[in-house]
């Protein structure tokens, strides 16, 4: 049937974090029944896929890079690494993955000093990088389904827009027996990311609040109803998260020397799922060295930046922090679910790749919208999260943090257009004050009106046209050839 799809069947298992306990999967799981913790997802027969060496892994993912079957398209052209339970006919592919990744024109980093280019994970289906983690969280759900034989599935998530917009997506095309609910901070989701759950038709609620009150909305659902879950406290959405590191390895030729990896930090999924891939192909030898990776945060939402500014880690206390309004807005979140995870891999991670291996950075809102300005005015199509991600990174080259030969990966996490409001109240100068920006009046952009509309009516069609391009000719100062 699926004559190219791989034979390997790996054994999996939630493993919680706080406790060690491990838990089978035909149930979803989301905290710990014992302790409350959060967990991984295991292969536990992970190390029979060391018999295959690094290199022969690299020409397998190589060619299957070419594959025309849906299901190896994706994010599970690493299949092995991924979820190796699931069955062809359970993935779902929608197209996510495989985001180019764009080096900086030479003009921008003429100005930055610093060798950039943006992985541009806006282009994925919903425009955002949660496709990734989605799409392995639905092709789970669609695996139970079919084994299970469930009539009924709800998927709810608490969301900053991106989430809901991916899942409600997903929940469209799987249909059948799913129905997707998600639920919304009022007033702090953009437009254009409310308009996306909308359109596929889930059933979107709001409450009043910031997203770490629909997150504990979601969670008491979660713990006494029998609901799919679809925040990133789900483990298979962090698998499948894994995949932009295997593609960002890829890309490079699995040569990771001398790369940095910046990531924005919000409920930390992402950050998490991305040292957790790179982990991962070191194991198996098919990168051998470790990117670093940089995560980044607003001084409006910084608990994870707060943990690790403390050098001394025994002297280390995680504590969430009251958020205050952010142009990062998918970012701006005090109390990350995923913060235990980040732990955990960052410990193995400055371990297997010394202590400057991961580093979290601070940016202010002001470095944020500028970073995002910079680079789409230099050819790019990055979210408020991706400015976050080259104020990050420009953050580094002043603390020092980078050396010459070092070049630096940035998340466009979502795409441009989910986050336009904010660069129009830049250029209207219409920011409230809790943002602290002060537009600089040189990058506002507007559109000019070059006939009034009474001249639409009063002027014949040539007389229009005339008008119209003396006033354009005036307008940039044309001189006649
Ligand atoms: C969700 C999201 C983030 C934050 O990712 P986490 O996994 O929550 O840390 C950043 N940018 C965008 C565009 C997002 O949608
Ligand atoms: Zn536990």
């Amino acid at each position: 049937m699926n004559p190219h799809f791989p034979s390997y069947r790996g054994v999996m298992e939630y493993h919680c974090l706080g406790c060690g306990k491990t838990y089978g999967i035909d149930e979803l799981l989301y905290t710990c029944p014992e302790c409350g913790g959060v967990f991984l997802l295991r292969d536990t027969t992970f190390d029979s896929l060391k018999k295959t060496s690094g290199r022969e892994w690299r020409e397998i993912f190589d060619a299957r890079a070419a594959s025309k079957n849906p299901a190896l398209r994706g994010i599970f052209r690493f299949y092995e690494l991924m979820a190796p339970v699931l069955e062809p006919e359970d993935i779902v592919c929608l197209g996510e993955g495989n985001t180019p990744i764009v080096e900086s024109s030479p003009a921008l980093r003429e100005i930055t000093g610093l060798r950039t280019a943006y992985k541009n994970d806006g282009q994925n289906p919903s425009a955002s990088f949660k496709d990734r983690g989605m799409a392995c969280a639905f092709s789970y759900l669609r695996n139970c389904i079919r084994r299970q034989g469930w009539d009924q599935v709800l998927t709810v998530c608490a969301s900053t827009g991106d989430t809901s917009a991916s899942a409600a997506l997903y929940a469209a095309y799987v249909g059948g027996p799913i129905k997707s609910v998600v639920l919304l901070p009022h007033g702090k989701v953009t437009p254009q990311q409310l308009a996306q759950p909308l359109g596929s038709g889930a059933i979107v609620l709001e409450v009043p609040g910031v997203f770490d009150d629909c997150m504990k909305v979601v969670e008491y659902l979660a713990d006494n109803y029998r609901v799919a879950l679809l925040n990133s406290k789900n483990a298979w959405r962090i698998l499948g998260q894994e995949s932009y590191a295997f593609e960002v390895a890829q890309w490079y030729g699995w040569d990771m020397a001398g790369k940095c990896v910046f990531v924005p930090i919000g409920n930390a999924g992402n950050i998490t799922a991305v040292m957790a891939g790179f982990l991962k192909l070191l194991d198996l030898g098919v990168i051998e060295t470790l990117p670093r990776i940089f995560g980044v945060q607003s001084h409006h939402a910084d608990p994870v930046y707060r943990y690790y500014a403390v050098d001394d880690p025994a002297k280390r206390s995680y504590a969430p922090v009251p958020v205050t309004p952010s142009v990062a807005q998918a970012a701006m979140i005090g109390n990350p679910v995923s913060f235990p995870r980040v732990k955990h891999f960052a410990e193995r991670y400055e371990t297997l790749g010394g202590e400057n291996a991961f580093q979290v950075l601070q940016v202010t809102e002001q470095a944020i919208i500028e970073g995002m300005l910079l680079a789409n005015r230099h050819g790019h199509i990055a979210c408020t999260q991706g400015g976050e991600c080259l104020a990050g990174a420009r953050r580094a080259k002043e603390l020092g943090l980078l050396s010459d030969d070092e070049s630096c990966i940035l998340d466009a996490t979502a795409h441009h257009l989910k986050f336009v409001g904010f660069q129009q109240q830049y250029f209207d100068n219409t920011f409230p004050a809790e943002f602290g920006i002060t537009p600089d009046p040189t990058l506002a952009n507007r559109p000019e009106l070059i006939l009034q509309p009474e001249d639409k009516a009063s002027l014949s069609p040539e007389e229009y046209t005339a008008k119209a391009a003396v006033n354009v000719v005036r307008r940039l100062g044309l001189t006649k050839r």
